[in-house]
């Protein structure tokens, strides 16, 4: 589903962000990435996003090389990725629902359609009671939950997550990573960046390991 073949990021000054790195992600995987600060991989994820592109090397993502999409036909592109943020990047002034209605509004569908698709992403994450409230009256937990339902209410293949855990306790944390599960699990694939390596090598996925941008290899 994600395919790296030996891709360089080298940003202005010089510095290579990522480093001839090389993977493959298959359709029914959830994968961990980490490594310290700096390793790169928020790089590996705006990559995928084509919120960047790569100097050296290919990067595929459902069949398509990315270095064939003109930034014209990266909002198509983007629409087959949800992305969740450490910081969820919520809209404080809007309701829940309409947090999470938002990519369904933008991609032009009918208001019922909004409606439904909104309260099933609602549902899943737990969070169906609380579709009238706002965010800032929500624990960091039920943001972070809102921020899930945002990115997969538009039924995307791919779910990346930059570091989802980072301001939740244990517990809660725990709570998200299953929430990422259920939905590799019912066919998403699943990429997220963490360096919360306590909780990641309790789970049975794949972890990554960037370290200087440079790929170290997968243990699984
Ligand atoms: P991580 O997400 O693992 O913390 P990043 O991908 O954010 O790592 O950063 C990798 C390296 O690339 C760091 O040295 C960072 O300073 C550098 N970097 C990231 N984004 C930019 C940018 N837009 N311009 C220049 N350097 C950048
Ligand atoms: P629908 O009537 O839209 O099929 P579901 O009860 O199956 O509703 O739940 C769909 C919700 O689950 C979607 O709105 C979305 O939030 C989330 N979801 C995202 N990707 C998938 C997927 N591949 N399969 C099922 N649900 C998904």
């Amino acid at each position: 589903m994600i395919s790296f073949e030996r891709v360089t990021k080298r940003y202005e000054e010089g510095h290579d962000a990522l480093r001839e790195v090389s993977v493959d992600i298959a359709r029914d995987e959830l994968v961990f990435l980490t490594g310290h600060s700096g390793a790169g991989k928020s790089t590996l994820l705006r990559l995928i996003m084509l919120m960047d592109r790569p100097t050296r090397g290919k990067v595929i993502v459902d069949g398509q090389d990315l270095a064939k999409v003109s930034s014209r036909g990266i909002p198509r592109h983007r629409r087959n990725i949800g992305v969740v943020f450490q910081n969820h990047k919520l809209l404080f002034d809007r309701t829940v629902f309409d947090n999470v209605a938002l990519p369904l509004i933008i991609a032009g569908y009918d208001h019922r359609e909004v409606a439904r698709r909104t309260r099933a992403a609602l549902d899943k994450v737990g969070l169906l009671s609380r579709e009238r409230a706002l965010p800032i009256t929500l624990s960091g937990g039920e943001q972070q939950r809102v921020g899930i339902a945002r990115a997969v209410v538009a039924r995307p293949r791919i779910l990346l997550a930059d570091e989802p855990t980072g301001n939740l306790d244990p517990a809660l944390s725990a709570e998200i990573m299953q929430l990422f599960e259920a939905f590799n699990q019912v066919g998403v694939t699943v990429l997220i960046a963490s360096h919360d390596l306590a909780l990641i090598s309790r789970m049975q996925h794949r972890i990554l390991t960037l370290r200087d941008g440079r790929l170290l290899g997968a243990a699984s």
